[in-house]
Order: C-alpha cells, then sequence, then structure tokens
C-alpha cells in the first residue's frame, strides 16, 4: 500500500533490523553530493538509483558535454565530473543499490521509512528525494521482434564488454553513447556495424572523426525493420529510410542507445506535496512528510533554479536537516569540513 497522508500504516512489517540513518533517491550530481555529505556527517548512508550507473542526467543525457559552472572546474566533461562525484561519494563507503527503481514510501507505527523497489526493501529514518525530472529508462527499439530476443542478444546497456566477445554486433543511435560504444567495443567485438535513422551523428566532434577512421561499418540513414531469430538473436533486417531499400545482416548483439525518457511516475502517489515544478519544499528542504527531504531539480523551492551548484547547495541542507531530525541534539550546521578531515 502506498503511503498517501504521512501516516504510519499498520500494514507494513518490519522486514529486517538493518535502518539506515538516510536513504537517498537518485544517483545523479544532487544525489552524490548529498550521500558524501551524509557520510561526512557519520549518517549510515543509502543510495539508490533506478539507471545501472550513476550520474542521473549528466550519464544519460549528456556525458561527453563540458559544463561550464561546475563549482572549482573552469570547464569539466560531464563524465569526468560524475566520476569525481563518486569518488568524492564512496569514501564514506554508503550503500550503493543501482538499477532499483522506487516504487513505493510507506511508514511503519514507530516512524520507520520503508522505501519498496522492483528488488527490495529498504528501512530508513530520513528519505532524502533528489530524482530530477524522474527515474530515467532507455528507449525502447520499436521494431517486430525486439520485445521476444530482448535479454537474448538486445541489449539497452553496457554491464561488461565480456557480453560482446567474439559477437557481430550491431549499434543503433547517433549519439555519444551509441559512438562511444562502437569506439569502446571494438576490441572485444568481432565486427561492429553502426546504423543511424539521421546522415549527421550527434556526437562529439572527435569521435566521430575517430569513428569514420576505425573499422566500423556506418549505415546512414539507417532503421531496423526487424529482428529475428530462434530463441535468441541471429538476424536484423535494416532499411534505408529514403531508399527504402532492404538488407539483412547476421548478428549475435543489439546494442540500442536510443536515449532515455524519464518519468517521476510512483512519486506522486507518495502523500507528497507537488505542483508541476515539482515536490514542495520550505527553505530546510522539508517536504510535507515528517523526516522526507527533497533536493535537485526534483525541488520545488519558491524560486526554481536547475543548476547543479544549486543541487549541491541543497543536498547539503537535506542532509544536515535529516541529521538533526534523527538526532536533535546533532546541530545542523556541520562546522567546516576543512577543519574536521
Ligand atoms: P538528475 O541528474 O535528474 O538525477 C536524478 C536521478 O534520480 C536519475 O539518475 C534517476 O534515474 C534517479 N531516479 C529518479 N526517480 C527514481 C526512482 N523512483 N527510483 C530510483 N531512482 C530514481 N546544469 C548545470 O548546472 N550546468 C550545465 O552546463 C548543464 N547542462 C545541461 C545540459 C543538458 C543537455 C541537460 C539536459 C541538463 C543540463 N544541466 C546543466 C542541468 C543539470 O543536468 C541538472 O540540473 C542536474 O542533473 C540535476 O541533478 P539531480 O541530481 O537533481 O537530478
Amino acid at each position: 500500500m502506498d503511503q498517501t497522508d504521512g501516516a504510519p500504516n499498520p500494514n507494513i512489517a518490519r522486514t529486517g533490523d538493518d535502518i539506515f540513518d538516510v536513504t537517498i533517491i537518485g544517483a545523479g550530481p544532487t544525489g552524490l553530493f548529498g550521500a558524501f555529505y551524509a557520510g561526512m556527517r557519520t549518517m549510515k548512508t543509502k543510495l539508490i538509483d533506478a539507471l545501472p550507473d550513476p550520474g542521473g542526467q549528466l550519464a544519460a543525457l549528456y556525458p561527453e558535454k563540458y559544463i561550464y559552472d561546475a563549482p572549482g572546474f573552469p570547464k569539466i566533461v560531464a563524465k569526468d565530473l560524475v566520476k569525481l562525484l563518486m569518488e568524492q561519494a564512496v569514501q564514506w563507503n554508503p550503500v550503493v543499490c543501482l538499477n532499483e527503481r522506487v516504487q513505493t514510501l510507506d511508514r511503519m507505527e514507530d516512524g520507520t521509512l520503508v522505501l519498496t523497489t522492483d528488488k527490495a526493501k529498504h528501512l530508513t529514518k530520513t528519505v532524502v528525494i533528489c530524482a530530477g525530472v524522474g527515474a530515467f529508462a532507455p528507449n525502447k527499439l520499436n521494431a517486430p521482434g525486439v520485445s521476444e530476443l530482448e535479454g537474448e542478444g538486445i541489449y539497452y546497456f553496457v554491464k561488461g564488454k565480456a557480453a560482446f566477445q567474439g559477437k557481430n554486433l550491431l549499434i543503433v543511435g547517433g549519439g555519444d553513447s551509441a559512438v562511444d560504444w562502437a569506439l569502446n567495443l571494438q576490441d572485444v567485438a568481432k565486427s561492429i556495424t553502426l546504423i543511424h535513422r539521421r546522415d549527421e551523428f550527434r556526437a562529439h566532434e572527435s569521435s566521430i572523426t575517430e569513428l569514420r577512421n576505425s573499422p566500423v561499418t556506418i549505415l546512414t540513414p539507417y532503421e531496423v525493420k526487424q529482428v529475428s531469430g530462434d530463441g535468441k538473436l541471429e538476424q536484423v533486417t535494416l532499411f534505408d529510410n529514403k531508399t527504402k531499400e532492404e538488407m539483412t545482416l547476421d548478428v549475435d548483439a543489439i546494442l540500442v542507445n536510443v536515449g532515455f525518457k524519464a518519468d517521476i511516475g510512483p512519486i506522486r502517489e507518495w502523500g507528497l506535496e507537488l505542483d508541476k515544478r515539482g515536490i514542495l519544499v520550505n527553505n530546510k528542504m522539508e517536504t510535507n512528510l515528517p523526516g522526507v527531504f527533497a533536493a535537485g531539480d526534483i525541488a520545488a523551492e519558491e524560486v526554481k533554479m536547475n543548476l547543479i551548484a544549486t543541487g549541491y547547495g541543497q543536498a547539503a541542507m537535506a542532509v544536515n536537516v535529516a541529521k538533526h531530525y534523527i538526532d536533535p541534539k546533532a546541530s545542523i550546521f556541520p562546522g567546516h569540513s576543512s577543519e574536521k578531515m
């Protein structure tokens, strides 16, 4: 049962004694900085994200773009900032649960909050929602045969290069991810064909030059017409979307990199006060639910500014107020890290 009014739910049984001080939903820049801050305040911290990799919008939407307004960096490539944020966050050993989407938020009679994902129940004293524009999920390839062969040769993420060892691989997409994987999987795949529905790629110029000088076969403007195979992927039929000319390739794997869609979905059902800008918060990043905070793009303060830098400040505020919430003797202001570490 979803929480709808912040009141305790007697139907939720305790599922274990591993209760975290704070659980942060979302491993974008806001959640990662929040996890670091929570660790610095000696809070037992958990971080959950729907995607298999941390970084939120930076990793999913613009990994190769330069960011010019990240504090301390005159310019930095988005994926490098994510790497550094992750390095900063994990020094306190938070539990990191990736590939898990939080579906419900409930409260037990003793006040413990319960987050239920598609994989587990997570018990926690406080929650900081850093869910950005919502949980990201990859856009699916829309062609006959694809849904039947998902997991049997059709991939949306690279969890390890070994899955493509010795394979005839088709990569679909025209952005940075598709081009980067076409370059990075050359040392393991037997052959790589990259198709894109437009003639122009949307990737970093230097990557496109590298791609054009590589052995990768590039086909544009091509799309997938259908895939087939007996229990596992064997063939793909492609078509030129201008001439309608078709070709069939023998392939063992297709890696689809055609973007992500974001959806705040279940968060709307948790009993939080929202408006069209996001979750309403006060200047301590408190929501209407006790012990539940929001920060970053999902938080709707009076004036809303969706910037990485804004998220950092909000995450620090939310975590420090959460610390005081679970331990009223602890001050909200943590002091300075330069004096503590
Ligand atoms: P996000 O980055 O959106 O991360 C939220 C995370 O929460 C996601 O990983 C998502 O999967 C996860 N999540 C959501 N719901 C759930 C759930 N139910 N369960 C589990 N996980 C969940 N800002 C700048 O300051 N400078 C820039 O130069 C800049 N350039 C940009 C360029 C582009 C193309 C875009 C799209 C944005 C840019 N931004 C920039 C904005 C910046 O990326 C965002 O402000 C920032 O990513 C917000 O961080 P966040 O952590 O709050 O949310």
